[in-house]
């Protein structure tokens, strides 16, 4: 037995130097209570390196502004289009922002990758042409929209309104750094010339997220996601942060966690496979704390594991196959296929099959081990940026139990079997005891809440002119 992982299992058939070596490799992942406690800290050390204004030119975890000051009062109304940009989908929405409900329609369109890796003015005329296309097809023909963005990606804002993209993330790079992407979305549609917008608001997702259940649960004053990326937000008095002004009330600050650890602050936990996840992607040397839990990644740490196994014979008879040596070709969603209880294994021998492998029922089992430790490393690290959030919150309003809730999204925490289940268990047992925290699943939080922030948004331009 390794440190938590129990490979008892298949101890008489893999020989002694296999196991040991299997074990190493899972070892590398597991995080101890201890080690994910210090994780937690340390996370905590940085925000408040971000909050403030002599330290925040150079911290990693940029906690930026977001200008969304409450969250929604039930009092907003309308009607609203959203742009939701940097998931796994490309999506429009129409959104029906009434007393007691949300209501939406909405389309996914694709972005080819030669658009993700093209220039901005590229992406922009492609987003403002679906959003063209869902007009036509939605027969809406109203003059002016007013539309709410969500644009999951760093960013400085200097309003609402105005948003300048620090740097791409995830499968996105496509120049126009330093730019206000509202700018650019209004030029595409301007150079169209079909139709016009009004753009209200623009909300990074995580934001969007914890707006969108604040209709529900007004304790929401966290956002999280999971997905293919990873970042969170969360309620701060404005007295924490220096870069705004005043010190009445709380905004919203959206941590960026995803840069966590991009001055080398984790380099004790990063794995050789961590390592050359980073050296193979779009943007080495940055989003390290991303890189060890999003689905971006997740399924490329494990597929270099298992070639590595492959190579040292202790996977697939030693072969390794074309398929199982590319990039990308084991996917975060097969990671969650496996790690299915009831039908995992059999679902591992397809996954692998699909791969030219001809695998064992003991590599199988084996395989399932090793996307069971990068999933649990991927949820408990994000558990330790969590307990950093809500340990931080108790501890400014000085409470000796918080009780709040975490709103969820990504693809990551709604598709994987068992990653539900975990954040809360490691929160509550491990590393944030006082605090109670009630975990929300969206359905589609981020495409809401950017009709949200719109409605409020809209309602407080109107109260500015009354
Ligand atoms: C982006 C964040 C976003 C997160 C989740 C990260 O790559 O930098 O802005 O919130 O992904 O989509
Ligand atoms: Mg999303």
């Amino acid at each position: 037995i390794f440190s938590g992982h129990n490979l008892t299992i298949y101890y008489t058939k893999v020989e002694k130097n296999g196991i040991a070596n299997i074990g190493k490799c899972l070892d590398s992942l597991y995080l101890s209570k201890e080690k994910l406690l210090q994780i937690s800290s340390l996370m905590l050390e940085n925000m408040k390196k971000g909050l403030g204004k002599d330290t925040n030119p150079t911290a990693t975890v940029k906690m930026l502004p977001t200008y969304v000051r409450a969250t929604p009062d039930r009092t907003e109304k309308g009607e609203f289009l959203a742009l939701d940009l940097g998931g796994t989908n490309f999506r429009v929405l129409r959104v029906k922002v009434e007393e007691k409900n949300v209501e939406m329609e909405s389309e996914i369109y694709a972005i080819p990758q030669e658009i993700m890796l093209g220039t901005g003015t590229q992406l922009f005329d492609h987003i403002a042409q679906c959003l063209s296309q869902f007009l036509d097809k939605h027969y809406i023909i109203k003059k002016t929209l007013s539309l709410g963005f969500t644009f999951s990606f760093p960013c400085k804002q200097i309003d609402l309104q105005k948003s300048i993209l620090i740097s791409w993330t995830k499968g996105f790079c496509s120049g126009v750094e330093g730019e206000d992407v509202v700018l650019l979305l209004r030029d595409a549609i301007c150079n169209r010339g079909d139709y016009d917008i009004d753009v209200i608001a623009v909300v990074n997702d995580t934001v969007g997220t914890m707006i969108s259940y604040g209709y529900d649960d007004p304790k929401c004053e966290i956002g999280l996601i999971v997905g293919t990326g990873s970042s969170a937000c969360y309620m701060e008095e404005i007295c924490n942060i220096d870069l705004i002004e005043g010190n009445e009330g709380r905004m919203c600050i959206n941590m960026e966690w995803g840069a966590f650890g991009d001055d080398g602050v984790l380099s004790d936990i990063q794995t050789e496979f961590d390592l050359e996840v980073d050296r193979l992607s779009l943007n080495p040397g940055k989003q390290t704390f991303e890189k060890m839990i999003s689905g971006m990644y997740m399924g490329e740490i494990v597929r270099l594991i298992l070639v590595q196994l492959a190579n040292q014979h202790l996977l697939f008879n030693g072969i390794t196959t074309p398929a199982l040596m590319t990039k990308g070709k084991f996917e975060t969603k097969n990671v969650s296929e496996i790690e299915d209880n009831t039908c995992g294994l059999a679902k591992a021998k397809d996954i692998l099959c699909n791969l030219n492998l001809d695998p064992s029922d003991q590599d199988c089992i084996i395989v399932k081990q090793i996307c069971s430790a990068v999933s649990t490393r991927s949820a408990n690290l994000c558990t330790a940026g969590l307990a950093s959030i809500v340990n931080h919150i108790q501890e400014t309003r000085g409470l000796d139990n918080l009780k709040t809730s975490v709103g969820v999204d990504g693809t990551v925490y709604k598709k994987h079997p068992k990653y539900l289940r975990r954040l809360p268990q490691f929160l509550q047992q491990k590393l944030a005891p006082d605090c109670d925290v009630n975990f929300i699943l969206s359905e589609d939080g981020s495409g809401k809440g950017a009709a949200t922030v719109t409605a409020v948004a809209y309602q407080l331009a109107e109260q500015r002119c009354q």
